[in-house]
């Protein structure tokens, strides 16, 4: 995992606000639907129960046929707290035999939300897959098996075992004075709480997560889904939008997947060819390319080689003027200047140059010295120069598609390489 940096920080500034958006968004619109749920016809309140299996199931064959387990798992743990508590554990006075099964999914889904995000994604019909199946399936069996213990154990033992586990399971340590009148005893709070810290935390130190937010959305729903326990309304519409949330982050992450640069995180080769649909009768193109490049893999390794490009691509993602910035491929970018003559595009490309001659890179020593060693010589902090060469060029009679427009921006690119490098030609 990345370390919190003060730029990870300053980037979390604008994106923690983007990530939380859609989910409380959602989260409110749920919210609101609870107060309409007693109006709307006899018919539809009767679907709306239904409503979190429905979407639970879309879910699961899209996570299914996407190798996308957590979303599996997620969308199970889901349908399983709505069917308890519009089912077994809808009667969750205390003493009750709702009871059991209430406080201990109120523990177990955050916390099966937490291990979800820890654990990396495996896939469903592999062998880890499968043991995560199975593990997650004795869980729920177990707490199955606990909630209907008086069926299966001598009476009195069944009484005294459910009394002990619900005891401990709803324990309270903090004065209720301090925290909202609600029924999810106080370690489901904390789980709650820890969980939600945890997203929050991720969403600080990791790049594009919407995975995350997804699941921060869910957790919420499924907090509140449990917190309106009886009102089979109100549980029905925030399970619905927890299955919801957790869906549409799985989309938005597959097309991250498809259409964002994992290295360097700046749109793909396939976003360019999106964005070239939409280009009108005016755009420049232009090519991008490190000069000299294969020299610093050769120099200082493959790894150093990816930090210079993610680099270029921190600087390509200011470049002026409106231009678009992509990972054409390779040590190769591209920039679309949507409404731009070549001649226009220039000034900014070249500002994009120099403040990438400027900006120089610093080769840090693979192993960092510990304390203890410190006297070991490294290769540290050493000081290169980094420099592109540019071609740019605009659409034209002569040039009059996309990738004619393309192929000239290579032809002026390989002029800048002929006549010294680290230049932008026309
Ligand atoms: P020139 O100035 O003429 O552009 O020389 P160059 O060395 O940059 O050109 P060349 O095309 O010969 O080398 C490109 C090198 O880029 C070859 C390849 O090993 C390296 N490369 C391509 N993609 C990646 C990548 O994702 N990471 C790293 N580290 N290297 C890459
Ligand atoms: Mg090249
Ligand atoms: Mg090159």
């Amino acid at each position: 995992m990345t370390a919190i940096t003060s730029d990870n920080l300053g980037r979390a500034a604008i994106r923690l606000p983007m990530a939380v958006f859609w989910p409380a968004t959602f989260l409110a619109v749920a919210w609101g639907a609870t107060e309409y749920t007693d109006k709307v016809p006899e018919v539809i309140r009767g679907l709306l129960i239904y409503l979190p299996y429905a979407v639970s199931l879309v879910g699961a064959i899209i996570g299914w046929r996407f190798n996308r387990s957590r979303l599996v798992f997620s969308l199970i743990a889901v349908s399983i707290g709505h069917w308890m508590m519009t089912g077994p554990a809808s009667d969750i006075r205390p003493g009750s035999s709702g009871e059991i099964g209430y406080v201990a999914y109120a523990l177990l889904f955050p916390a099966g939300l937490l291990v979800l995000s820890l654990l990396k994604e495996r896939g469903l019909l592999t062998r880890h897959g499968i043991i995560r199946t199975a593990i997650f399936a004795s869980l729920a069996a177990a707490v199955l098996a606990l909630a209907a213990a008086d069926q299966w154990l001598v009476k009195d033992i069944a009484a005294s075992v459910q009394r002990v586990t619900v005891q401990w399971l709803s324990i309270s340590m903090i004065p209720d004075s301090w925290i909202p009148e609600t029924r999810i005893p106080e370690p489901a709070l904390a789980a709650f709480i820890a969980t939600v810290a945890y997203f929050i935390m991720r969403l600080i130190v990791l790049d594009n997560p919407p995975l995350e937010s997804g699941a921060l959305g869910g957790l919420a729903a499924g907090g509140l889904a449990l917190h309106f326990a009886g009102n089979i309304q109100a549980v029905s519409v925030f399970f619905t939008a927890a299955a919801v949330s957790m869906l549409i982050a799985a989309i938005q992450d597959s097309y991250r997947l498809a259409f964002v640069d994992e290295l360097t995180g700046l749109p793909a080769r396939r976003a360019l060819t999106m964005e070239t649909m939409k280009l009108g009768q005016r755009y420049a193109i232009s090519m991008l390319d490190v000069d000299h490049f294969k020299k610093f893999n050769d120099t200082y390794g493959h790894d150093i080689g990816d930090q210079v490009l993610r680099m270029v691509a921190g600087r390509m993602a200011r470049v002026g003027g409106g231009g678009k910035p992509f990972r054409y491929g390779g040590e190769e970018f591209t920039a679309v200047f949507p409404g731009k003559t070549a001649e226009e595009a220039v000034p900014h490309l070249d500002a994009l140059r120099q403040s990438i001659e400027d900006s120089g890179f610093t080769i840090r020593a693979k192993n960092r010295p510990k304390k203890k060693n410190a006297k070991k010589k490294s290769n540290g902090g050493k000081r290169v120069s980094v420099a592109i060469s540019i071609g740019v060029s605009e659409r034209s009679d002569k040039n009059p598609t996309p990738e004619a427009v393309t192929r000239a921006a290579d032809q002026a690119l390989y002029r800048a390489k002929k006549g010294g490098r680290n230049r932008v030609s026309q």
